[in-house]
């Protein structure tokens, strides 16, 4: 592989139920900062039917380039499909570097598609960045069980390839003096996996909390010590209008379902405020809510690592200091 002939970066543009994700961006802003530290352009490649009316907005974020397969056969989400796709578009365009988000689609497109062109890749890394001696992509992510942070390359194999979650990074700005060129490229039967048939989307109806898109969020965790008080954490998130997180012991011990975790193997967040009551603040809980704009931590532990992280601590008894902000609140 000669690895010269492989420039620019590259994003792949996830779309759902007829929009753009936030994640992709996320990744568009990301994804130019890489560009201009390499001094290469950034492309932008979006898959799927009636899909051409977003490239203006791609490149008013940040493209220099949209790659445009927009094709009535690739109107839902198809994993073969899509995956034979982008292959193809990776051999003629020959990226550099190649991110995704870390979504349900990105957790199953890009796996399929590095292990088709035998090359690395990292998923749900919280940094990317470049390497000011080589120009490699540093790839940092949680390891060995989110107690260290490890950061990743790929030596020797192209494209660089690297899964973000929602809400790493923050969104690219439109700049309505950017101009950029569009690129069709056509599909070929062969490239249709005829053997998967969309047959529906089933919205999974237990996931109730949208924490991600919440600009409040107030959590609890362990130091609640029971399902019945987390009555406290309800209270006060309606009074703010905020939505519940938790931490995972909470889910372990069925408090509340999995759709309200908050952490590495939960969702990540980043909310104008996050208020963490009774959380102790284990890197797995951090890894999914640090990069919050405003932490207030209740905690009755001075020492809690939760403080380390806060911009406000309320050191005392959960159970006299809630009471007391909704009493507040209320008035
Ligand atoms: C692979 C892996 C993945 C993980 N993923 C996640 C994840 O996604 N999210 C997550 O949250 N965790 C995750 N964990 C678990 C994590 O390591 C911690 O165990 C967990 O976050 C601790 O939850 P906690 O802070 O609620 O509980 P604890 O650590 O037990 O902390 C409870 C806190 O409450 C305080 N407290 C107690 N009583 C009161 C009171 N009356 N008033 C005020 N404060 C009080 C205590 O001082 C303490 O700081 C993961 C662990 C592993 C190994």
């Amino acid at each position: 592989m000669d690895l010269k002939e492989y420039k620019g970066v590259l994003v792949y543009i996830e779309t759902r139920f007829g929009k753009i994700e936030k994640v992709s961006f996320e990744l568009l802003n990301k994804g130019r900062e890489l560009a201009d530290k390499k001094r290469v352009d950034l492309t932008s490649l979006i898959i799927g039917y009636d899909v051409e009316k977003f490239s203006d907005e791609l490149i008013k974020k940040g493209s220099d380039k949209v790659i445009l397969v927009d094709d009535e056969r690739l109107k839902d989400f198809v994993d073969s499909t899509y995956s034979n796709i982008v292959v193809d578009v990776v051999k003629k365009y020959k990226p550099e570097i190649f991110i995704a988000g870390s979504t349900n689609i990105g957790r199953s497109l890009f796996p399929r598609v590095s292990a088709k062109l035998l090359t690395g890749l990292t998923a749900d890394c919280t940094e990317l960045d470049i390497d000011p001696e080589d120009g490699k992509l540093l790839q940092t992510r949680p390891a060995a069980g989110g107690s260290i942070m490890a950061t990743i390359v790929t030596p020797n194999r192209r494209p660089q390839m690297a899964t973000v979650r929602h809400k790493v990074f923050k969104e690219a700005i439109m700049d309505p003096k950017r101009t950029g060129i569009v690129e069709r490229f056509s599909i070929e039967e062969r490239m249709i996996d005829k053997r998967v048939e969309y047959l529906g989307f089933e919205k999974d109806e237990t996931q109730t909390v949208n924490l991600s898109d919440a600009d409040i969020i107030v959590s609890g965790g362990r130091g609640l010590k029971s399902k019945d008080n987390f009555s406290l954490i309800f209270e006060l998130a309606g009074l703010l209008n905020g939505a519940v997180g938790a931490s995972r012991p909470c889910i372990d011990d069925g408090w509340l379902p999995f759709s309200h975790q908050v952490g590495q193997t939960g969702k990540t967040v980043s909310p104008k405020l996050y208020l963490a009551v009774g959380i102790s603040g284990a890197i797995q809980h951090l890894a999914g809510m640090k990069s919050s704009e405003t932490i207030i931590a209740i905690n009755k532990d001075p020492n809690s690592p939760i403080f380390q992280v806060a911009d406000y601590g309320i050191v005392g008894d959960l159970f006299e200091v809630v009471p007391l902000l909704i009493k507040k609140l209320k008035r």
